[in-house]
Protein backbone atom coordinates (compact mmCIF):
# COMPACT_ATOMS: atom_id res chain seq x y z
CA UNK A 1 0.00 0.00 0.00
CA UNK A 2 1.75 3.29 -0.92
CA UNK A 3 0.60 6.80 0.31
CA UNK A 4 2.23 8.28 -2.33
CA UNK A 5 4.52 7.52 -6.16
CA UNK A 6 7.25 10.15 -5.32
CA UNK A 7 8.12 11.85 -2.04
CA UNK A 8 10.81 14.42 -1.82
CA UNK A 9 12.91 14.88 1.15
CA UNK A 10 14.20 18.05 1.23
CA UNK A 11 12.46 21.20 -0.01
CA UNK A 12 15.46 22.90 -0.93
CA UNK A 13 16.08 24.82 -4.54
CA UNK A 14 16.74 21.34 -5.93
CA UNK A 15 14.00 19.58 -4.78
CA UNK A 16 11.29 22.31 -4.47
CA UNK A 17 12.15 22.59 -8.58
CA UNK A 18 11.84 18.69 -9.41
CA UNK A 19 8.46 18.95 -7.03
CA UNK A 20 7.25 22.25 -9.93
CA UNK A 21 8.54 20.07 -12.55
CA UNK A 22 6.47 16.62 -11.28
CA UNK A 23 3.46 19.01 -10.99
CA UNK A 24 0.36 18.28 -13.60
CA UNK A 25 2.28 14.38 -14.41
CA UNK A 26 -0.56 12.94 -12.59
CA UNK A 27 2.01 10.95 -10.19
CA UNK A 28 1.46 11.48 -6.26
CA UNK A 29 4.12 13.73 -5.03
CA UNK A 30 5.08 14.36 -1.64
CA UNK A 31 7.53 16.90 -0.54
CA UNK A 32 8.83 17.29 3.09
CA UNK A 33 11.19 20.43 3.99
CA UNK A 34 12.46 20.44 7.98
CA UNK A 35 12.15 24.29 7.62
CA UNK A 36 8.74 26.45 7.81
CA UNK A 37 7.63 27.60 4.63
CA UNK A 38 9.05 31.40 4.28
CA UNK A 39 11.85 32.23 2.82
CA UNK A 40 13.29 33.70 5.81
CA UNK A 41 13.26 30.53 7.53
CA UNK A 42 14.58 28.47 4.36
CA UNK A 43 18.53 27.78 4.68
CA UNK A 44 19.39 27.96 1.10
CA UNK A 45 17.41 30.63 0.24
CA UNK A 46 20.06 32.97 1.46
CA UNK A 47 22.63 35.97 0.62
CA UNK A 48 24.05 33.87 -2.25
CA UNK A 49 24.10 35.62 -5.35
CA UNK A 50 23.56 32.74 -8.07
CA UNK A 51 25.08 32.25 -11.37
CA UNK A 52 22.66 30.80 -13.29
CA UNK A 53 24.11 28.65 -16.43
CA UNK A 54 22.17 29.19 -20.15
CA UNK A 55 20.18 25.59 -19.36
CA UNK A 56 19.20 26.69 -15.86
CA UNK A 57 17.27 29.77 -17.27
CA UNK A 58 15.60 27.80 -19.88
CA UNK A 59 14.78 25.19 -17.60
CA UNK A 60 13.32 27.70 -14.74
CA UNK A 61 11.57 29.30 -17.09
CA UNK A 62 9.67 26.26 -18.46
CA UNK A 63 8.45 25.28 -14.94
CA UNK A 64 7.08 28.80 -14.91
CA UNK A 65 9.77 29.84 -12.32
CA UNK A 66 11.40 32.46 -14.17
CA UNK A 67 7.91 34.17 -14.70
CA UNK A 68 8.06 35.21 -10.48
CA UNK A 69 11.86 35.78 -10.78
CA UNK A 70 13.57 36.73 -13.75
CA UNK A 71 12.58 40.43 -13.52
CA UNK A 72 14.99 40.57 -10.68
CA UNK A 73 17.46 38.60 -12.44
CA UNK A 74 21.00 40.15 -14.67
CA UNK A 75 22.18 39.04 -17.71
CA UNK A 76 25.41 37.65 -18.00
CA UNK A 77 26.89 39.34 -21.77
CA UNK A 78 30.72 39.05 -20.30
CA UNK A 79 33.22 37.22 -18.50
CA UNK A 80 36.94 37.60 -17.55
CA UNK A 81 39.10 35.22 -16.55
CA UNK A 82 42.27 36.24 -14.88
CA UNK A 83 45.19 35.46 -11.93
CA UNK A 84 46.82 37.81 -9.87
CA UNK A 85 50.41 38.60 -10.54
CA UNK A 86 50.23 36.26 -13.74
CA UNK A 87 49.96 37.53 -17.43
CA UNK A 88 47.22 34.75 -19.00
CA UNK A 89 43.44 36.39 -19.03
CA UNK A 90 40.52 34.96 -20.72
CA UNK A 91 37.91 37.50 -22.04
CA UNK A 92 34.31 36.00 -23.25
CA UNK A 93 31.92 37.45 -25.03
CA UNK A 94 28.08 35.95 -25.33
CA UNK A 95 27.77 37.72 -28.41
CA UNK A 96 30.72 35.95 -30.27
CA UNK A 97 29.20 32.72 -28.88
CA UNK A 98 25.83 33.16 -31.06
CA UNK A 99 23.55 33.83 -27.25
CA UNK A 100 22.36 36.55 -26.11
CA UNK A 101 23.87 36.02 -22.38
CA UNK A 102 26.07 32.79 -21.13
CA UNK A 103 22.97 33.13 -18.24
CA UNK A 104 22.02 35.42 -15.35
CA UNK A 105 22.72 36.14 -11.86
CA UNK A 106 20.10 36.05 -9.31
CA UNK A 107 19.82 36.22 -5.73
CA UNK A 108 19.01 32.94 -3.78
CA UNK A 109 16.59 34.62 -1.72
CA UNK A 110 14.91 35.37 -4.96
CA UNK A 111 14.67 32.56 -6.42
CA UNK A 112 13.74 30.82 -3.17
CA UNK A 113 10.47 33.17 -2.94
CA UNK A 114 9.64 32.67 -6.79
CA UNK A 115 9.57 28.64 -5.64
CA UNK A 116 7.81 29.13 -3.05
CA UNK A 117 5.16 31.19 -4.63
CA UNK A 118 5.43 28.55 -7.71
CA UNK A 119 5.17 25.57 -5.05
CA UNK A 120 1.62 27.02 -3.62
CA UNK A 121 0.39 26.90 -7.32
CA UNK A 122 1.17 23.36 -7.32
CA UNK A 123 -2.61 21.70 -6.45
CA UNK A 124 -1.92 18.13 -6.63
CA UNK A 125 1.13 18.10 -4.46
CA UNK A 126 1.14 17.33 -0.97
CA UNK A 127 3.37 19.77 1.19
CA UNK A 128 4.64 18.70 4.59
CA UNK A 129 6.61 21.51 6.58
CA UNK A 130 7.78 21.95 8.68
CA UNK A 131 9.10 18.46 8.77
CA UNK A 132 12.25 16.13 9.43
CA UNK A 133 12.50 12.64 8.37
CA UNK A 134 13.98 10.97 10.54
CA UNK A 135 13.77 7.02 9.93
CA UNK A 136 13.49 4.91 6.53
CA UNK A 137 12.73 1.64 6.12
CA UNK A 138 12.97 -0.08 2.58
CA UNK A 139 11.16 -3.14 1.17
CA UNK A 140 11.17 -4.80 -2.00
CA UNK A 141 7.87 -2.75 -3.47
CA UNK A 142 7.81 0.27 -0.32
CA UNK A 143 10.47 2.91 0.78
CA UNK A 144 8.37 4.24 4.50
CA UNK A 145 9.61 7.53 5.42
CA UNK A 146 9.24 7.99 9.45
CA UNK A 147 8.73 11.88 10.05
CA UNK A 148 8.62 14.46 13.14
CA UNK A 149 6.41 16.88 12.32
CA UNK A 150 4.54 19.18 14.68
CA UNK A 151 1.66 17.32 15.45
CA UNK A 152 4.09 14.40 16.23
CA UNK A 153 5.43 11.17 14.13
CA UNK A 154 4.01 10.64 10.78
CA UNK A 155 4.92 7.90 8.40
CA UNK A 156 4.81 7.82 4.60
CA UNK A 157 4.55 5.46 1.92
CA UNK A 158 5.89 6.32 -1.39
CA UNK A 159 7.48 4.05 -4.38
CA UNK A 160 9.94 6.36 -5.04
CA UNK A 161 12.06 8.38 -2.36
CA UNK A 162 14.60 11.06 -3.71
CA UNK A 163 17.03 12.20 -1.65
CA UNK A 164 17.41 15.96 -1.98
CA UNK A 165 18.44 16.90 1.52
CA UNK A 166 21.56 18.61 0.72
CA UNK A 167 25.45 17.69 1.67
CA UNK A 168 24.90 16.22 5.23
CA UNK A 169 21.71 13.79 3.66
CA UNK A 170 20.13 11.63 6.30
CA UNK A 171 18.49 10.09 2.84
CA UNK A 172 22.26 9.27 2.21
CA UNK A 173 23.62 7.64 5.11
CA UNK A 174 20.55 5.68 5.98
CA UNK A 175 21.14 4.09 2.52
CA UNK A 176 24.65 3.33 3.35
CA UNK A 177 25.86 5.34 0.71
CA UNK A 178 29.70 6.17 1.15
CA UNK A 179 31.10 9.51 0.16
CA UNK A 180 34.41 10.65 -1.13
CA UNK A 181 34.90 13.94 0.84
CA UNK A 182 37.80 16.86 0.58
CA UNK A 183 37.95 19.66 2.45
CA UNK A 184 38.96 22.24 1.04
CA UNK A 185 40.23 24.23 4.20
CA UNK A 186 38.75 27.67 2.24
CA UNK A 187 35.89 29.48 3.59
CA UNK A 188 34.01 31.73 1.22
CA UNK A 189 32.25 34.98 2.38
CA UNK A 190 29.54 35.91 0.52
CA UNK A 191 28.16 39.32 -0.01
CA UNK A 192 26.75 41.98 -2.13
CA UNK A 193 29.32 45.52 -2.92
CA UNK A 194 28.23 48.63 -4.79
CA UNK A 195 31.23 49.51 -7.41
CA UNK A 196 32.21 53.27 -8.27
CA UNK A 197 31.29 52.10 -11.38
CA UNK A 198 28.66 49.43 -12.36
CA UNK A 199 29.65 46.11 -13.57
CA UNK A 200 29.13 45.02 -16.97
CA UNK A 201 30.61 41.68 -16.70
CA UNK A 202 31.51 38.49 -14.32
CA UNK A 203 34.51 38.24 -13.02
CA UNK A 204 36.29 35.32 -11.76
CA UNK A 205 40.32 36.35 -10.45
CA UNK A 206 41.82 33.10 -8.68
CA UNK A 207 44.63 34.51 -6.29
CA UNK A 208 47.01 32.24 -4.09
CA UNK A 209 44.69 32.39 -1.11
CA UNK A 210 41.88 31.27 -3.32
CA UNK A 211 39.10 32.80 -5.95
CA UNK A 212 37.02 36.15 -5.74
CA UNK A 213 34.32 36.11 -8.14
CA UNK A 214 32.49 39.56 -8.52
CA UNK A 215 28.68 38.93 -10.31
CA UNK A 216 26.70 42.03 -12.06
CA UNK A 217 23.44 42.30 -10.24
CA UNK A 218 20.44 44.94 -10.21
CA UNK A 219 21.34 48.73 -9.57
CA UNK A 220 24.57 48.74 -10.25
CA UNK A 221 25.53 46.10 -7.00
CA UNK A 222 27.70 43.25 -7.26
CA UNK A 223 27.69 39.71 -5.53
CA UNK A 224 30.83 38.59 -4.00
CA UNK A 225 32.20 35.45 -3.07
CA UNK A 226 35.37 35.95 -1.50
CA UNK A 227 37.44 32.67 -0.47
CA UNK A 228 40.20 32.98 2.14
CA UNK A 229 42.03 29.97 3.98
CA UNK A 230 40.11 28.70 6.63
CA UNK A 231 43.09 29.03 9.33
CA UNK A 232 42.70 33.16 7.93
CA UNK A 233 38.47 32.64 7.92
CA UNK A 234 38.11 34.04 11.94
CA UNK A 235 40.23 37.01 11.32
CA UNK A 236 38.35 38.00 7.89
CA UNK A 237 35.07 37.51 9.63
CA UNK A 238 35.70 40.15 12.40
CA UNK A 239 37.03 42.83 9.43
CA UNK A 240 35.34 45.93 9.71
CA UNK A 241 33.63 47.14 7.01
CA UNK A 242 36.00 49.25 5.69
CA UNK A 243 39.08 46.27 6.41
CA UNK A 244 36.74 43.40 4.24
CA UNK A 245 36.74 46.13 1.18
CA UNK A 246 40.68 46.71 1.85
CA UNK A 247 41.09 43.37 1.40
CA UNK A 248 38.52 43.00 -1.85
CA UNK A 249 40.93 45.65 -3.88
CA UNK A 250 43.61 43.80 -2.45
CA UNK A 251 42.86 40.25 -4.07
CA UNK A 252 40.49 41.49 -6.47
CA UNK A 253 41.95 45.22 -7.80
CA UNK A 254 40.57 48.37 -9.00
CA UNK A 255 39.17 47.48 -12.15
CA UNK A 256 35.50 48.81 -11.25
CA UNK A 257 36.66 51.81 -8.99
CA UNK A 258 36.17 52.45 -5.70
CA UNK A 259 34.46 49.39 -3.76
CA UNK A 260 31.51 50.52 -1.25
CA UNK A 261 28.41 49.29 1.11
CA UNK A 262 29.46 46.23 1.83
CA UNK A 263 26.13 44.35 3.25
CA UNK A 264 25.45 41.42 5.70
CA UNK A 265 28.54 38.80 5.23
CA UNK A 266 27.80 35.41 5.67
CA UNK A 267 30.29 32.48 5.30
CA UNK A 268 30.67 28.59 4.15
CA UNK A 269 33.44 26.45 4.70
CA UNK A 270 34.17 24.63 1.55
CA UNK A 271 33.83 21.45 0.95
CA UNK A 272 33.69 18.46 -2.02
CA UNK A 273 31.36 15.42 -0.99
CA UNK A 274 30.59 13.10 -3.58
CA UNK A 275 28.29 10.20 -3.38
CA UNK A 276 29.76 6.93 -4.70
CA UNK A 277 26.65 5.76 -5.90
CA UNK A 278 23.11 7.96 -6.22
CA UNK A 279 20.84 5.17 -7.13
CA UNK A 280 19.70 2.58 -4.67
CA UNK A 281 16.66 0.93 -4.65
CA UNK A 282 13.43 2.56 -4.56
CA UNK A 283 15.37 5.36 -3.92
CA UNK A 284 17.40 8.30 -5.55
CA UNK A 285 20.25 11.14 -4.48
CA UNK A 286 20.12 14.59 -6.07
CA UNK A 287 21.72 17.89 -5.95
CA UNK A 288 23.95 18.52 -3.37
CA UNK A 289 23.16 15.44 -1.36
CA UNK A 290 24.63 13.55 -4.51
CA UNK A 291 27.24 15.84 -4.76
CA UNK A 292 28.81 19.02 -3.17
CA UNK A 293 31.19 21.15 -5.43
CA UNK A 294 33.53 24.05 -4.33
CA UNK A 295 31.45 26.78 -5.51
CA UNK A 296 34.68 28.43 -8.04
CA UNK A 297 32.82 27.02 -11.27
CA UNK A 298 29.21 27.97 -9.76
CA UNK A 299 27.87 24.85 -10.82
CA UNK A 300 26.51 22.96 -8.20
CA UNK A 301 22.87 24.32 -8.55
CA UNK A 302 23.18 24.37 -12.40
CA UNK A 303 24.09 20.92 -11.81
CA UNK A 304 21.39 19.60 -9.23
CA UNK A 305 18.64 21.23 -11.39
CA UNK A 306 19.76 18.58 -14.30
CA UNK A 307 19.75 16.08 -11.93
CA UNK A 308 16.06 17.09 -11.09
CA UNK A 309 15.02 17.73 -14.50
CA UNK A 310 16.44 14.52 -15.81
CA UNK A 311 14.71 12.19 -12.86
CA UNK A 312 11.19 14.35 -13.76
CA UNK A 313 11.37 13.20 -17.25
CA UNK A 314 11.99 10.10 -17.25
CA UNK A 315 9.42 9.76 -14.95
CA UNK A 316 6.78 11.58 -16.43
CA UNK A 317 8.02 9.30 -19.90
CA UNK A 318 7.48 5.79 -17.72
CA UNK A 319 4.02 6.13 -16.49
CA UNK A 320 4.68 3.16 -14.88
CA UNK A 321 6.50 2.12 -11.77
CA UNK A 322 8.51 5.20 -10.35
CA UNK A 323 10.55 3.05 -8.11
CA UNK A 324 11.50 0.56 -11.07
CA UNK A 325 15.06 -0.70 -11.30
CA UNK A 326 15.25 -0.30 -14.86
CA UNK A 327 13.97 3.09 -14.97
CA UNK A 328 16.80 4.05 -11.74
CA UNK A 329 19.34 2.21 -13.94
CA UNK A 330 18.53 4.71 -16.94
CA UNK A 331 18.66 7.56 -14.64
CA UNK A 332 22.08 6.90 -13.49
CA UNK A 333 23.06 6.23 -16.92
CA UNK A 334 21.77 9.46 -17.91
CA UNK A 335 23.25 11.22 -15.15
CA UNK A 336 27.11 9.74 -15.07
CA UNK A 337 28.58 12.15 -17.58
CA UNK A 338 27.09 15.37 -16.75
CA UNK A 339 27.78 14.74 -12.77
CA UNK A 340 31.25 13.01 -13.52
CA UNK A 341 32.91 15.33 -15.49
CA UNK A 342 31.33 18.82 -13.83
CA UNK A 343 32.82 17.60 -10.63
CA UNK A 344 35.80 16.84 -12.07
CA UNK A 345 36.12 19.95 -13.56
CA UNK A 346 35.26 22.32 -9.87
CA UNK A 347 37.63 20.15 -8.07
CA UNK A 348 40.49 20.48 -11.00
CA UNK A 349 39.57 24.41 -11.30
CA UNK A 350 39.93 24.95 -7.18
CA UNK A 351 43.20 22.67 -7.10
CA UNK A 352 44.96 24.29 -9.80
CA UNK A 353 43.98 27.67 -9.62
CA UNK A 354 45.65 27.70 -6.18
CA UNK A 355 49.22 25.85 -6.92
CA UNK A 356 51.94 28.10 -6.55
CA UNK A 357 54.62 25.82 -8.29
CA UNK A 358 56.64 28.12 -10.81
CA UNK A 359 56.58 25.44 -14.09
CA UNK A 360 52.39 25.32 -13.34
CA UNK A 361 52.00 29.06 -12.89
CA UNK A 362 53.26 29.47 -16.56
CA UNK A 363 51.40 26.96 -18.06
CA UNK A 364 48.20 28.06 -16.27
CA UNK A 365 48.79 31.50 -17.85
CA UNK A 366 49.27 30.15 -21.49
CA UNK A 367 46.29 27.70 -21.02
CA UNK A 368 44.09 30.90 -20.03
CA UNK A 369 46.02 32.85 -23.11
CA UNK A 370 45.18 29.66 -25.27
CA UNK A 371 41.28 29.72 -23.94
CA UNK A 372 41.23 33.40 -24.80
CA UNK A 373 42.77 33.29 -28.51
CA UNK A 374 41.56 29.28 -29.85
CA UNK A 375 38.50 29.72 -31.00
CA UNK A 376 37.15 25.91 -30.60
CA UNK A 377 38.52 25.67 -27.38
CA UNK A 378 36.82 28.15 -26.09
CA UNK A 379 33.47 27.23 -27.78
CA UNK A 380 33.76 23.29 -25.68
CA UNK A 381 34.40 25.78 -22.77
CA UNK A 382 31.61 27.79 -23.12
CA UNK A 383 28.78 25.07 -24.01
CA UNK A 384 29.78 23.38 -20.95
CA UNK A 385 29.61 26.38 -18.86
CA UNK A 386 26.39 27.07 -20.32
CA UNK A 387 24.82 23.93 -18.78
CA UNK A 388 25.00 21.51 -22.30
CA UNK A 389 27.34 18.88 -21.09
CA UNK A 390 25.78 15.25 -21.68
CA UNK A 391 22.48 14.42 -22.47
CA UNK A 392 20.86 17.92 -21.39
CA UNK A 393 17.04 17.29 -19.94
CA UNK A 394 14.69 18.15 -22.86
CA UNK A 395 13.45 21.45 -20.41
CA UNK A 396 16.70 22.89 -20.38
CA UNK A 397 17.12 22.86 -24.25
CA UNK A 398 15.11 25.78 -25.51
CA UNK A 399 14.36 29.12 -24.02
C1 LIG B 1 29.20 30.39 -1.51
C2 LIG B 1 28.41 29.57 -2.48
C3 LIG B 1 28.11 30.08 -3.73
C4 LIG B 1 27.42 29.30 -4.66
N1 LIG B 1 27.17 29.82 -5.90
C5 LIG B 1 26.53 29.05 -6.82
C6 LIG B 1 26.28 29.56 -8.14
O1 LIG B 1 26.65 30.69 -8.45
N2 LIG B 1 25.65 28.75 -9.03
C7 LIG B 1 25.25 27.48 -8.71
O2 LIG B 1 24.68 26.78 -9.56
N3 LIG B 1 25.46 26.98 -7.46
C8 LIG B 1 26.08 27.73 -6.52
N4 LIG B 1 26.29 27.23 -5.26
C9 LIG B 1 25.79 25.88 -4.93
C10 LIG B 1 24.30 25.87 -4.63
O3 LIG B 1 23.99 26.85 -3.66
C11 LIG B 1 23.89 24.48 -4.12
O4 LIG B 1 24.36 23.51 -5.01
C12 LIG B 1 22.38 24.35 -4.00
O5 LIG B 1 21.86 25.29 -3.11
C13 LIG B 1 22.02 22.94 -3.54
O6 LIG B 1 20.63 22.82 -3.41
P1 LIG B 1 19.97 21.51 -2.78
O7 LIG B 1 18.51 21.75 -2.85
O8 LIG B 1 20.54 20.29 -3.40
O9 LIG B 1 20.47 21.46 -1.26
P2 LIG B 1 20.16 22.46 -0.07
O10 LIG B 1 20.04 23.83 -0.58
O11 LIG B 1 21.15 22.18 0.99
O12 LIG B 1 18.70 22.01 0.44
C14 LIG B 1 18.51 20.87 1.23
C15 LIG B 1 17.18 21.03 1.95
O13 LIG B 1 16.89 19.82 2.64
C16 LIG B 1 16.36 20.13 3.92
N5 LIG B 1 16.63 18.97 4.80
C17 LIG B 1 17.83 18.52 5.22
N6 LIG B 1 17.70 17.41 5.98
C18 LIG B 1 16.36 17.16 6.05
C19 LIG B 1 15.59 16.14 6.70
N7 LIG B 1 16.15 15.16 7.42
N8 LIG B 1 14.24 16.18 6.58
C20 LIG B 1 13.64 17.17 5.84
N9 LIG B 1 14.35 18.15 5.18
C21 LIG B 1 15.67 18.15 5.29
C22 LIG B 1 17.08 21.40 4.35
O14 LIG B 1 16.36 22.13 5.31
C23 LIG B 1 17.22 22.15 3.01
O15 LIG B 1 16.15 23.01 2.78
C24 LIG B 1 26.99 27.99 -4.31
C25 LIG B 1 27.27 27.48 -3.04
C26 LIG B 1 27.98 28.26 -2.14
C27 LIG B 1 28.28 27.68 -0.78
Amino acid sequence: MHDLDVLIIGGGLVGSSLAIALDGSGLRVGLVEAAPPTVDLQPSYDERNLALAHATVNALDAIGVWAQCGAKATPIRRIHVSRQGEFGVVRLDAADHGVDAFGATLPARELGNALLARLDECRSLQRVAPAKLEALALADDVASARLATRNGAQTMRTRLLVGADGTQSFVRSSLGIECDATDYAQTAFVATVTPERAPDCAYERFTATGPVALLPLMQGRCGVVLTVPTSDAARVASLDDAGFIALLHERFGWRLGRLSRPGKRVSYPLKRVYAQRFVAPRAVLVGNAAQTLHPIGAQGFNLGLRDALTLAELLIAANGDPGDTALLGEYANRRRDDRDGTARASDALARWTANESPPLKLLRSLSLLAVDRVAPLQAGLVRRGMGFRGQVPRLALTP
